[in-house]
């Protein structure tokens, strides 16, 4: 890619990943005459693009309705109701649509590209930014910057071991979770929420897990001091992934930081029912003649869960038949049913997406338009704010509304001068 030599632009965006490039792209469609340019410190633009989803890019998630969407961001959803009553799930369709990408909704929800592959998003992008004339600049990283009250921005940046200097009337940092960039936009007056990850999987070493890794079971409840997450839950070799747990590190992300990922976790294997029902169950089937003496371990009284788990979790009562076993017995089943406890180690990743909660703080941006509340003409969008949303395309949609918030902003020729 040939270098850049302009120093002079109306724009500058910091950051060419998803937040960063639907900011350029809108800017530049509702105003061809600024020009606009993007800096990106990697390669190339979009990584995160490329490797989301497993490969397949999970754009967004099927859920309309404003109210219920923000349910889904531990962090941010109230700063977001607004902003998704003006681009939502249904705006991204036809807005992808519009620039000739189609997508599809999968039985769960999640939202992908017909082909299943990351690259039509990312090129998509890419070349929807070069049809509005967006210049793209990468191998360039920001160091500084220094805000001219109100007169725009000198901005320091290095490429390939050079340091250059370049001035814009408006900026965007849209720089994700880098954490050299949040002490530039500290430098600026800004505050942060301090980062931590979101979005892990749980590592437990428990014998009742063992040998059990690829079982699934749903649904499941999980519950962590006072957080409770339902749904389906996937043993692994590590410890206890899938929707329920995911879920479960998002909204509990600061507290399993602060205790270092130390935490008792309690499952009940059965969803919804409650101890003293699973109980009246247990005896029922343990009273039932012709289960008298059929061991417990192969007659199991709970015919949804694997047979497998069944076992482990039944594995205390040895080779005992169902009419033999003890009232304390037949509680502490029910217990390992209802109330599994389980001592949380360490957390593991998640590897078809990867989160950060933490960023610059909301109350000090202006929704509407993205645009600081401390410094003129500064906008943010993206993972650099303090937003995160659980697993299923959520945090790709608030890129895409924050950026293109951002770029309608970016757009408008107010407070330009010169
Ligand atoms: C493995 C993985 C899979 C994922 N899958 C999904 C998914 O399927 N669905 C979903 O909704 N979310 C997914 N996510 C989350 C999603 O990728 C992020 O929420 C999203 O990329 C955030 O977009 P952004 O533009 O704010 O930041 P980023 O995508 O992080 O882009 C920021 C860009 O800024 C650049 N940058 C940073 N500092 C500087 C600097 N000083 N100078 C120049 N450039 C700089 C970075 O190099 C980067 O390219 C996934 C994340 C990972 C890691």
């Amino acid at each position: 890619m040939s270098k850049i030599t302009q120093t002079n632009w109306d724009v500058i965006i910091v950051g060419g990943g998803p937040a960063g490039f639907f900011a350029g792209i809108r800017c530049a469609e509702l105003n061809p005459n600024l020009n606009v340019l993007i800096i990106e410190k990697a390669q190339q633009t979009l990584g995160k693009v490329l490797i989301s989803g497993g490969g397949r890019c999970n754009v967004t998630h099927a859920c309309f309705d404003p109210a219920q969407l923000i349910t889904y961001y531990p962090r941010g959803g109230a700063a977001l109701r607004g902003a998704f009553t003006r681009f939502q799930p249904e705006d991204t369709i036809k807005w992808f649509e519009k620039h000739g990408v189609k997508l599809k909704t999968e039985s769960d929800g999640r939202i992908f590209p017909i082909t299943d592959s990351s690259t039509t998003i990312a090129e998509c992008l890419r070349e929807s930014a070069k049809k509005a004339g967006v210049k793209v600049q990468t191998g360039m990283s920001l160091q500084k910057v220094e805000s001219l009250s109100g007169n725009g921005f000198r901005l320091e940046v290095r490429s390939e071991a050079r340091a250059l200097r370049l001035q814009t009337k408006k900026l965007l940092l849209a720089t994700g979770s880098d954490p050299a960039t949040r002490e530039i936009v500290k430098s600026l007056g800004h505050s942060i929420e301090e980062p931590v990850p979101s979005l892990f999987t749980f590592n437990i070493s428990d014998k009742r897990l063992e040998g059990l890794a690829g079982v699934s079971v749903e649904p499941v409840t999980v519950k962590m001091d006072s957080l409770i997450q339902r749904g389906p839950l996937l043993i692994t070799h590590w410890g206890l992934s899938g929707p329920a747990i995911l879920r479960l590190s998002a909204w509990g992300a600061r507290t399993l930081f602060e205790k270092k990922y130390h935490v008792t976790l309690h499952v009940n294997w059965l969803g919804d029912t409650t101890f003293d029902k699973a109980l009246d169950v247990l005896q029922k089937h343990k009273t039932w003649h012709e289960n008298a003496r059929k061991k417990v371990l192969t007659e199991p009284a709970f015919t949804q869960l694997p047979a497998r788990l069944w076992k482990q979790l039944a594995n205390f009562i040895g080779e005992k038949n169902w009419g033999d076993i003890s009232k304390a017995e037949t509680r502490k089943l029910a217990g390992e049913l209802t109330a599994c406890q389980f001592e949380i180690t360490g957390k593991g990743q998640f590897k078809e997406e990867f989160v950060t909660c933490g960023g610059v703080r909301l109350d000090e941006v202006n929704f509407k338009t993205m645009q600081s509340r401390v410094v003129d003409n500064l906008f943010f969008a993206g993972e650099v704010l303090n937003i995160d949303g659980i697993t299923g395309g959520f945090n790709f949609q608030s890129s895409w509304t924050t950026g293109w918030l951002a770029g309608s902003a970016l757009s408008s020729t107010d407070g330009l001068s010169g």
